[in-house]
């Protein structure tokens, strides 16, 4: 089968690198030279725009920072649109927005090509393992085409909804994500400040109802170890709750706490910048408080 991937990001690359060993994986690149790169350790060719890239394909898997890039390069002379042929599937991984992404399907219908939301968590250590968590919105028969495409590097792969489904659960997920880094950087902030052991207290609460995936694995791999890999952009995570809190305004649902979340993580990108990694909203919170969470 004639796949292409756009987006060799961050997550996009590890991602893509299990497709191209299924064979007939054409990739596509912003930046030419990371497209470069990656046929030149994979089995993979490289196309020189997207439209190239669309033509001929069966499946095309976009990988992008936002739906507005992936909007965008479906247009132009050189843009997918023109690439893509009746009876195509395209697949956005990006974690997106529901409302551009239901613009975006009903644009490549009349043209007779499926769409289907397929956001995916579980972050770069879950790509290259091949063990990410999809969340699929759109039609059951596209959900049915795209799920072996997705299970190169899927692990649990669910269906949501129609389109638009699955980038709401994702944004849901990140803003949930994002208010247990503010939270806990705060409560340790506070701990470790009172004289508790940091060690101890991450420990305690991973005995206890508290606990979360923050507390359970990025606290310890990087916090309390002083590394600060960058893995997922901060910019990105903060593009997510406001995804959420968006989405949660259009099911009539007050959202208090996401809108502060939403409020925090904008600060916190204006502050760090739009290369600083997630994580790193705790090191701000430390550094406001005067203290560090090491052990
Ligand atoms: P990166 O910032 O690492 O990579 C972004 C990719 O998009 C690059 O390939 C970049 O190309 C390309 N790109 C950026 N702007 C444009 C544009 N205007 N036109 C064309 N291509 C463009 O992001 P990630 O790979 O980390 O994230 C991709 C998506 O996956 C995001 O929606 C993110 O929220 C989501 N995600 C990321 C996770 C992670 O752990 N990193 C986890 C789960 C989801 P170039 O090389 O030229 O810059």
């Amino acid at each position: 089968m004639q796949v292409s991937f756009l987006g060799l990001g961050a997550i996009g690359a590890p991602m893509a690198s299990h497709l191209a060993k299924r064979g007939g994986l054409t990739v596509w690149n912003r930046t030419s030279e990371r497209a470069a790169e990656f046929v030149a350790n994979h089995e993979a060719r490289a196309a020189t725009t997207p439209r190239e890239a669309a033509s001929g394909a069966e499946v095309v898997i976009t990988c992008l920072p936002t739906s507005q890039e992936v909007e965008s390069l479906l247009e132009g002379p050189e843009g997918l649109k023109r690439g893509l042929t009746s009876g195509a599937l395209l697949i956005d991984c990006t974690s997106g927005d529901p409302g551009t992404s239901r613009r975006i399907a009903s644009g490549l219908r009349s043209r007779g090509v499926e769409f289907v939301d397929a956001p995916v968590s579980g972050g770069v250590s879950g790509a290259e393992a091949g063990t990410l968590t999809v969340m699929v919105g759109g039609n059951t028969e596209a959900f049915t085409r795209a799920r072996p495409i997705l299970s190169a590097f899927g692990k649990r792969i669910d269906h949501l909804g129609p389109v638009g489904a699955g980038h709401a659960m994702k944004a849901v997920n990140n803003a949930l994500l994002a208010v247990n880094l503010l939270a806990l950087g705060e409560g340790l902030s506070a701990l470790v400040k009172a004289g508790v052991s940091a060690r101890a207290a991450v420990e305690v609460l991973n005995a206890s109802s508290g606990r979360s995936f923050v507390s359970e694995t990025l606290v310890p791999e990087r916090v309390l170890t002083g590394s600060w890999p960058q893995t997922f952009r901060l910019a990105l995570l903060d593009k997510d709750v406001a995804i959420a809190a968006a989405f949660l305004k259009e099911a009539g649902v007050e959202g208090p706490l996401l809108d502060l979340a939403g409020r925090l993580m904008a600060g916190a990108r204006a502050e760090l910048g739009e290369t600083a990694d997630y994580v790193e909203t705790i090191r701000l919170i430390e550094r406001r408080a005067g203290v560090e969470i090491r052990g």
